[in-house]
């Protein structure tokens, strides 16, 4: 897992040094408007607000600093991951570069030469009803980079850097508030193992006046990921019928996104029976779908389920950690399977499947329950936008086909092969999401071996208990970790251990059915552990503290260093808390004991389980 690149190396660039590219703007059509970037460079800046982008995935247009820039964070591992010194972080063209200041990698003498920022045209499904036009209203991106020692390359944007064509009636701003929510959660996701986009620093624009339900101070946060495409790239060019840009952008995908097409997953062979089998010494999810695939699979098909594996993999994980995006509309849906777009995200506090952090979500639509749902959803409508691709079959690159579509005759046909695919790539979907699941439950749970009675009688029986006590669900798997085996031995030994589940300010009664049933768990759990670990139960502690972090960016956590920094000017305390937030596996941090047990112990009181309202 991405946690244990401790010894990762250290980054050796300036980002002078860094290898640069603009593989996305290179491939793929900007907006008519500005075709090039002189023409955006030269066009006033207001002209480059807001209108409709046809036949187009971007346009070039220019970061708008506003204020007077302090760096307020910055990510050690994120710097380390794109390849940069640590002292990168103190130059000026650092500073430069993460408030928008000066576009490093452009100059308007020589306007052929050197990369160009720009915005994403993209659409999407809000709230399971077609949106229309979106893009990136407040992002830009600023060029890719390359770290020559993974060979990893990232899209680096600035996320509320100014109006663009796609900022609609918004102001292209965002606040302090949410910029200090994204910059922490990006960074923490990826420290536990769940693919995310990525935050490198984070800029207060002093003495700007955002309006939103007060008026707020403005920030940007510098953002980084292998890719910004999202479901909703795809829905805008299918809604619209824009075949040959959506055909553009499918095969963009396939090549620089999930590098090449030989990169996917292979055909189904047809006729056989299906299996799904999880090497659990590895810790390899190796699911195979057989025998369901139809010799019509073509090369978008084996795209589309990438797509559909790697979200399913994602989510699993969000479930598996108590991760609640909170909006996941198809514009905040991935396709590389990153978590994205960080708005009233949540983790789970007391284990509640009904929770959804989004104030706004009245139907609970984005639940944590209903994230797997929901990300098949997404994927049916990502479907639809590829069906016409996977369903003309071994047709797909016929001549004629490819300037005209499907003819009449052939239409029903297609429909067919491309629901049949969708349907399969659902039961594919299934099989990933459950094999991943059941592997990180495993793993947590601090088994090394996968039992089928394992799900019911531990994983469902522990959910059920902390949704029926309200007990906390980060807490449970941690304190499980620290707890000897040894205590386990007699009833009372068990019934006594049922305390680590409940808050300090809230111990059951001797006797009480929460310990009664809670202790017949452990001995449950106790004797499955055995069976893993023999009498190793100092291995088995230290595989669980591996896996189930101390610390959690909880809501109450974030609201506090909102309001330090942003209310109390305190400066110290972000960067502290980043310590924990990067390194959530350990116990101490050596920064001040108390403050660190105080961010890693129970929730204070009222402050569980808040809610966010989307405006940010
Ligand atoms: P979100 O809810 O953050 O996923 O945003 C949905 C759409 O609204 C995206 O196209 C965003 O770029 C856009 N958007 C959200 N806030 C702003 C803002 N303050 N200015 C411009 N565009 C915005
Ligand atoms: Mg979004």
């Amino acid at each position: 897992m991405a946690h244990l690149n401790g010894s990762q190396s250290k980054g050796e660039h300036t980002l002078q040094s860094l290898p640069k590219s603009s593989v996305f703007t290179q491939n793929l059509p900007p907006d008519a408007a500005f075709p090039t970037p002189k023409d955006s460079h030269d066009a006033p800046r207001q002209t480059l607000g807001p209108r409709m982008v046809k036949e187009a995935l971007y346009t070039y247009v220019r970061p708008d600093a506003q204020g007077e820039a302090e760096i307020l964070g910055v990510s050690q591992r994120a710097l380390q991951d794109l390849g940069l010194k640590e002292e990168e972080a103190q130059t000026e063209a650092f500073k430069q570069l993460v408030s928008g200041g000066k576009i490093l990698t452009w100059d308007a003498e020589k306007p052929d030469e050197g990369i160009y920022p720009w915005a994403q045209c993209y659409g999407g499904y809000q709230f399971g009803q077609w949106a229309g036009q979106l893009g990136d209203g407040r992002a830009i991106s600023l060029f890719e980079s390359t770290n020559p020692s993974t060979g990893t390359r990232y899209e680096i944007q600035l996320k509320g850097a100014g109006r663009t064509p796609y900022s609609r009636f918004a102001d292209g701003r965002a606040v302090l508030r949410s910029s200090i929510r994204e910059f922490v959660v990006s960074e923490y996701l990826n420290a536990i193992g769940i693919p995310s986009t990525r935050a490198l620093a984070l800029t207060l624009n002093n003495g700007t006046k955002i309006m939103r339900e007060r008026v707020e101070p403005g920030a940007i946060v510098t953002r980084f990921a292998q890719s910004w495409i999202r479901f909703g790239t795809f829905d805008l060019q299918r809604m619209r019928g824009d075949r040959e840009t959506l055909r553009k952008l499918t095969d963009y995908t396939a090549e620089h996104v999930y590098g090449g097409w030989d990169k996917l997953p292979s055909k189904l062979p047809a006729g056989e029976a299906k299996t799904t089998h999880t090497d659990v010494k590895t810790g390899v999810a190796k699911d195979t779908i057989e025998g369901s695939g139809p010799e019509e699979e073509n090369r978008y098909t084996r795209l589309y389920r990438a797509v559909v594996r790697n979200n399913a993999a994602t989510v699993a994980k969000w479930q598996a950690y108590g991760f609640m995006n909170g909006v996941l509309n198809t514009d905040n849906t991935s396709i590389l399977g990153l978590s994205i777009d960080f708005g009233p995200f949540a983790f789970l506090d007391t284990f509640d499947p009904t929770y959804t952090p989004n104030h706004d979500d009245h139907m609970l639509r984005y639940s944590y329950r209903n994230q797997p749902t929901i990300i098949w959803w997404n994927l049916v409508r990502l479907g639809e936008a590829f069906g016409e691709l996977m369903g003309a079959g071994s047709n797909v690159d016929n001549a004629e086909f490819v300037e005209k579509g499907v003819s009449e005759a052939d239409a029903s046909d297609l429909v067919k092969r491309a629901e049949g695919i969708i349907e399969r790539a659902g039961e594919e979907y299934k099989a990933v999401f459950l094999s991943e699941y059941k592997r990180l439950m495993t793993a947590r749970l601090g088994l090394k071996s996968q039992q089928n009675s394992d799900f019911d009688t531990l994983f469902s029986e522990l959910l059920d208990f902390l949704e029926a006590y309200e007990l906390d669900f980060h807490h449970a798997f941690r304190r499980l970790s620290n707890l000897s085996l040894s205590k386990l031995h007699s009833d009372e030994g068990r019934q006594n251990s049922a305390d680590i589940f409940f808050r300090n300010d809230n111990l059951p009664k001797d006797g009480a059915d929460s310990r009664v049933r809670i202790a017949k768990w452990l001995e449950k759990w106790s004797a499955r552990v055995k069976e893993d670990w023999g009498e190793d139960d100092h291995g088995r502690q230290e595989a669980m503290r591996a896996v189930n972090p101390s610390f959690v960016p909880r809501s109450w956590i974030l609201d506090e260093l909102i309001d330090r920094v942003e209310k109390k000017g305190e400066r110290e305390i972000l960067s502290q808390v980043m310590q924990l937030n990067l390194n959530p596996f350990s116990e101490e941090w050596g920064w001040n004991a108390e403050e660190e047990q105080r961010f890693i112990g129970d929730v204070p009181k009222y402050k569980g389980m808040m809610q966010c309202s989307c405006s940010s």
